[in-house]
């Protein structure tokens, strides 16, 4: 594969072989080096896999213009159906390089590669292919009007491009949320300039190759690697050269974007934190529950967006779901991605272990039941400087605990027991974040009534992360401001013009 293949030194600006390798940024077609460099680690141990080529104002400034440039120039020109062309192309592009775009993010997170596999890169390539269908296929509005004289007018809208998106990414699922964003944007005619997260620069480069390959023309998309404040990040957003800023990552940085967006009042779409209730009805399929369950607090090592931190069980059914999820929780195996039998990998690395870990002991501190994990795993040698943390179940606490109310992004779990389904509601709604839910009942009417009660921009009944790419995906509250998804894409990576004639 290119990114760690000795010979490859040229096209990706990696080298490997005796020098570490090297990720460089990709901008207006090509791989350049930046200000200065800083180590990527790995998760797994947390030694040194590459040194990635930081962008200072320089390399952001360049980006900006090479993005502003195809505007312009080549891309600006294409026809819808020619771009869509190049779109599939694209998505045919990573399915083709599906072997290393999945060793790079494996790589860089650490994750299992079944997850990767199912989910990550399939994904990646997907969001290329639905939102070009998604543009080839909605159409706009049309009115005709009186007019005093009798004649009339029509009015019919036309969708443009925003120009230039600034897309800032998170860690957690590098490719899969950097393409969610990047697809529309491209098929809506922009350009972008991407930031991918300094924990997870690999696969953001690889695609550079996949762009020139399938015929993207130069400056439609850009890399530029760093981190945020004083970085790349903040480069990127207060350029006043960014038309639109897309971002993906905590509430905190979301707010910051926001402000810098202010400046120039540049639209934003943000997909922020959460601290996602699942609510267990005693009419559930228990199985399902517990099965739905340990996935959506333990997957990808709690590092999901959508991921469960709260789970509230009804009284009848308590004990025996949490001795069902502490049994799950515990035969999780954690180990290295390429064994099939690894259901769990590391956190993301030593900086979000020591935030993870810090929750674990604040969750004693404050008098939880540790009912699974709580702390460090006994990891064999070659693995035992690795981010690693086990898979945590406490009961004991309420709704006022800062375990029940902050987000803590590893594989832990609060769960308490309810009595009605009106107390329920009340509680998961009472936080400061509404991204999404998950409801385990069979009652019919229950479940369209606690999906409609809850706030949150996605509830799952029976279910967790069953995706329809064309729904609408965001936050409510404190998790996000605006939708994407589908046609709700086209809101953010499009002005809509009317054009009214006089007939
Ligand atoms: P983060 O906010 O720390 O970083 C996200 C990105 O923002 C990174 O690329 C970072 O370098 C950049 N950044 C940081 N400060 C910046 C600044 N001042 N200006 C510009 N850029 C800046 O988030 P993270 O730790 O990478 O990701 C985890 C978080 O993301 C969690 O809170 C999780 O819930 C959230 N998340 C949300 C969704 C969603 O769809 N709602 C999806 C995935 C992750």
């Amino acid at each position: 594969m290119l990114i760690t293949d000795p010979q490859a030194t040229a096209s990706t600006g990696n080298q490997s072989g005796a020098r570490a390798k090297e990720i460089h940024n990709f901008i207006n077609g090509e791989y350049v080096p930046g200000q200065r460099w800083f180590e990527k680690r790995s998760p797994l141990n947390n030694a040194v896999i590459a040194k990635v080529a930081e962008a200072g104002r320089a390399e952001v400034d360049a980006a900006v213009a090479a993005a502003q440039a195809a505007l312009k120039g080549a891309w600006g020109r294409m026809s819808l159906a020619q771009r869509v062309e190049v779109l599939y192309a694209v998505a045919d592009g990573i399915n083709r390089r599906f072997d290393d775009f999945l060793a790079a993010e494996v790589e860089d997170t650490g994750k299992p590669m079944s997850l990767a596999r199912h989910v990550d890169i399939p994904r990646g390539a997907a969001n290329f292919k639905i939102f070009a269908d998604v543009v080839k296929n909605v159409p706009t509005e049309f009115f005709e009007m009186p007019t005093p004289d009798g004649v009339g007018a029509i009015n019919y809208a036309m969708r443009r491009p925003v120009g230039v998106v600034g897309v800032i990414c998170p860690w957690n699922l590098p490719l899969l949320l950097m393409t969610w964003k990047v697809g529309p944007a491209l098929a809506c005619g922009n350009t972008v300039v991407v930031k991918p997260s300094e924990e997870t620069p690999q696969t953001a480069a690889l695609l550079g190759e996949v762009m020139n390959a399938a015929g993207v023309p130069r400056g439609v998309y850009n890399v530029v690697h760093g981190f945020g404040p004083n970085s790349t990040g903040e480069f990127l957003t207060t350029h006043r050269g960014i038309n639109a800023i897309t971002f993906t990552g905590e509430t905190r940085t979301g707010a910051a974007i926001m402000k810098a967006a202010a400046d120039g009042a540049r639209p934003v779409s943000l997909e922020m934190g959460g601290k996602n209730a699942a609510i267990v009805f005693a009419d559930c399929d228990f199985d399902a529950a517990i099965e739905g369950t340990l996935r959506s607090c333990f997957a990808n090592c709690g590092q999901v967006c959508l991921g469960t931190e709260r789970v509230y069980v009804e009284r009848p059914i308590f004990d025996r779901f949490v001795s069902a999820l502490k049994k799950g929780a515990e035969g999780m195996q954690l180990g290295r991605p390429e064994d099939p039998a690894t259901g769990m990998g590391p956190l993301i690395s030593q900086e979000h272990r020591d935030k993870v870990l810090s929750y674990y002991k604040k969750a004693v501190e404050a008098g939880a039941t540790v009912v699974a994990g709580g702390g460090v795993p006994d990891m064999p040698d070659a693995l035992k400087g690795g981010a690693w943390v086990q898979p945590t179940i406490w009961t004991g606490l309420g709704d006022d605990s800062v375990i029940a109310r902050e987000e803590i992004f590893g594989p832990c779990v609060l769960v308490m027991p309810f009595d009605s389904e009106e107390e329920v509601i009340r509680r998961a709604n009472d936080n400061d974040y509404g991204l999404a839910t998950a409801i385990w009942t069979t009652n019919l009417s229950r479940a369209h009534r606690v999906a409609g009660a809850i706030e949150v921009g996605i509830a799952w009944v029976n279910s967790w992360f069953l995706r329809d790419l064309r729904t609408p995906f965001g936050g409510a509250k404190q998790s996000g401001i605006g939708r994407e998804g589908g046609v709700h894409s086209l809101e953010f990576y499009t002005e809509l013009k009317n054009v009214c004639i006089k007939l």
